[in-house]
């Protein structure tokens, strides 16, 4: 399966609600294109969390169409839901999520679990990726002989070693001192740079508005995003230039 698409996400009118009859996300359109780094940001309960289940395939909505890479994940069995993630996104948790009482090389080679690749190929991909990350000297170190922002950037290269086409991170920064989360936002960055296509969950407007982009979230919908404001604004740049040839201005009736 090759994947040309450059949109990685596309979610649209998507609603989420619980049993209980709790609307999580009301009516929310996200598209992320390949190579951006963006924030998706807002308050506790606003449904960042249930957006990020959403998006990163874990939950499937009660409404709406979430197409990740080009698939529509309502058209995919529980069991193919799971290849596409395993293929396609790379997961980051505030807590690092790491297997403890094995090596730092050995739990970056687990993000390589599903790829058909051997052990001894999956563990020299986990080598290089965390050298890429700053960490060739802390290979066979475990987790409790790390320090946090050290294993949140194993936690990185994990996500990171098979090369998925999103990678999640939600609240990659918030279990660490000021100092170890800038640096975990500059690997991040980095790693953007390089061509990842990275999306921050945050509740944090600071951390967000050191992104590209901003999608701001709040009971449930989308209230802001800086991308489509740009666009608007570049198009209202327009106008003037179409109108300066001489032209009446247009009113459109519908
Ligand atoms: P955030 O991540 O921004 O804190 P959540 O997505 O966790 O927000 O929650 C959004 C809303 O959905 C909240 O009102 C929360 O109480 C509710 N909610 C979240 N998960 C569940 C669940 N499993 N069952 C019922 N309600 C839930």
């Amino acid at each position: 399966m090759t994947t040309v698409a450059n949109t990685v996400v596309e979610l649209n009118q998507v609603t989420k609600e619980y049993p209980g009859g709790v609307a999580a996300l009301r009516g929310v359109d996200l598209r992320i294109e390949r190579g951006e780094l963006l924030a998706v940001v807002g308050p506790s309960g606003s449904g960042k969390s249930t957006l990020l289940h959403i998006v990163g395939t874990l939950d499937r909505p009660t409404a709406g169409t979430v197409a990740i890479a080009g698939h529509d994940v309502a058209t995919l069995t529980d069991r193919r839901l799971s290849a596409l993630r395993a293929r396609h996104i790379g997961f980051v948790f505030q807590s690092f999520h790491l297997v403890s009482g094995i090596t730092a090389q050995d739990n970056v080679a687990e993000g390589l679990l599903y790829s058909g690749l051997t052990r001894t190929e999956r563990r020299k991909r986990a080598a290089t990726a965390l050298e890429r990350v700053g960490l060739g000297d802390r290979m066979h170190h475990r987790p409790h002989e790390l320090s946090g922002g050290q294993r949140q950037r194993v936690a990185i290269a994990r996500a990171v070693v098979g090369e998925p086409d999103l990678l999640l991170a939600d609240e990659p920064t918030g279990a660490l001192d000021s100092a170890s989360g800038d640096a975990v936002m500059q690997l991040l960055h980095d790693l953007n740079a390089d061509g990842a296509t990275i999306a921050v969950i945050t509740h944090d407007s600071e951390i967000a508005g050191a992104l590209p982009r901003q999608v701001r979230i709040r009971d449930g919908q989308i209230v802001q995003d800086t991308l489509k404001d740009a666009h608007a604004n570049a198009y209202a740049d327009t106008q003037p230039l179409e109108q300066a040839g001489g032209e009446e201005p247009c009113h459109a009736t519908d």
